[in-house]
């Protein structure tokens, strides 16, 4: 087994709840999720480009997905999807070379060609590739 580097705190970290004094903290339920995440998707895919991946956004309590604009079943709700950047490689970039890899994921969204959101869910990942411009 490879070894693992990401760190939980990768997925709470964000300056929006920092600067709204939000205790951006994930039930057990969701730390479940953001660890299947790590394990399936996040860890393959820095192994697979070697490069620096950067979460933008991962786990959100109610609150700070409020405050972010999120959909009211965002999966970043239950730890269940992270936003990340990978430094030089834009999102279609990152997105063709997962699809051709054999990472399993639930959606891998194009979003404003500035970051890719990756989902994972314990079943029934349905492997859709999506772009919101
Ligand atoms: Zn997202």
């Amino acid at each position: 087994m490879r070894l693992i580097n990401f760190k939980i705190s990768e997925f709470l970290k964000s300056d929006t709840a920092a600067k709204n004094n939000i205790n951006n903290i994930p039930d057990f339920n969701s730390l479940d999720n953001i660890l299947d995440l790590i394990i399936n998707c996040m860890q393959p895919i820095r192994n697979l480009f070697n490069l620096p991946v950067i979460i933008t956004s991962g786990f959100r309590c109610q609150k700070l997905n409020k405050i972010v604009g999120g959909s009211a079943n965002s999966q970043h709700l239950v730890g269940c999807a992270a936003d990340f950047k990978i430094k030089s490689l834009t999102p279609d970039k990152i997105i063709q070379k997962i699809k051709n890899s054999n990472i399993e994921y639930d959606q891998l969204i194009n979003e404003y060609d500035k970051w890719v959101h990756i989902s994972y869910r314990k079943d029934k990942n349905r492997k859709q590739i999506l772009k919101i411009k």
